[in-house]
């Protein structure tokens, strides 16, 4: 619960672990609105990349933070943004973006300025929100905390079928090796690595269905009489 009295449920977990279409349908179900953050420091990313900063570069990382206008919107489904009045759109979805994604949410001033928008859309309802420090750092005192996982192989597959449905992308190792490597850079950065909250219901989904996984979640929410 926090201050306003919204109810945020957070869903943490490594890349193409389920969390955006578990939390997507689980927000659908019960009427709430889905947060998807990564889709933030994705923003960031693909704004540092169209304005040629280098990603590594903090200081200018920083100067582009204080400047740029990052306005929340809200549709009644699920929170957006335009950055200088731009919806990036599918372009944050593409290689260049998360290739360097990753690099820019390792950055303590982005966390802080992307924590600090997450905060404040709870002005918008009740929310669902995905990512990786939801229930660490962003909304610690959350009641309703899971830890979305799957072994990596199925996880691999999973994104595979994503990318080979928008890219073409056949190739399955490449792709587990990528996403080795970005949980590998998410789970050992110094700021908010990806972590197990205290208290957070951990769900291994390897084997289950969507189905599944979203009905224990809602589960929860009806048993505290909440949907
Ligand atoms: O969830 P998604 O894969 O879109 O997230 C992209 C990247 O954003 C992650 O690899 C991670 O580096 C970063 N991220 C984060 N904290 C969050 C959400 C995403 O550091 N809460």
């Amino acid at each position: 619960m926090n201050k306003q009295n919204t109810i945020v449920v957070a869903v943490d977990g490594p890349s193409a672990s389920g969390k955006s279409t578990v939390s997507r349908r689980t927000a659908a179900a019960v009427g709430w609105i889905y947060v998807d953050s990564g889709a933030l420091y994705r923003g960031v990313t693909w704004k540092c990349l169209k304005e040629g900063i280098d990603v590594k570069d903090a200081q200018a990382v920083t100067n582009l933070l204080i400047k740029m206008n990052f306005q929340l919107t809200c549709n009644g489904e699920a929170v957006g943004y335009l950055i200088d009045g731009e919806d990036p759109g599918m372009e944050i979805r593409g290689e260049a973006v998360r290739a360097h994604v990753a690099d820019i949410a390792a950055q303590q001033p982005v966390r802080v300025f992307i924590v600090d928008k997450l905060r404040q859309m709870t002005k918008f309802g009740n929310l669902v929100m995905e990512g990786r420090d939801i229930g660490t750092v962003v909304f610690p005192d959350s009641p309703f905390k899971y830890y979305l996982d799957a072994d990596p192989a199925e996880r691999a597959r999973r994104r595979h079928a994503e990318l080979a449905q928008r890219e073409g992308n056949s190739d399955v190792t490449k792709v587990l090796d990528a996403l080795k490597a970005r949980d590998q850079k998410d789970s050992n950065r110094a700021t908010s690595p990806l972590q197990i909250a205290l208290g957070a219901k951990i769900i291994n989904s390897t084997g289950m269905t969507i189905e599944q996984v979203v009905d224990t979640i809602v589960g929860d929410l009806k048993a505290a009489g909440l949907a």
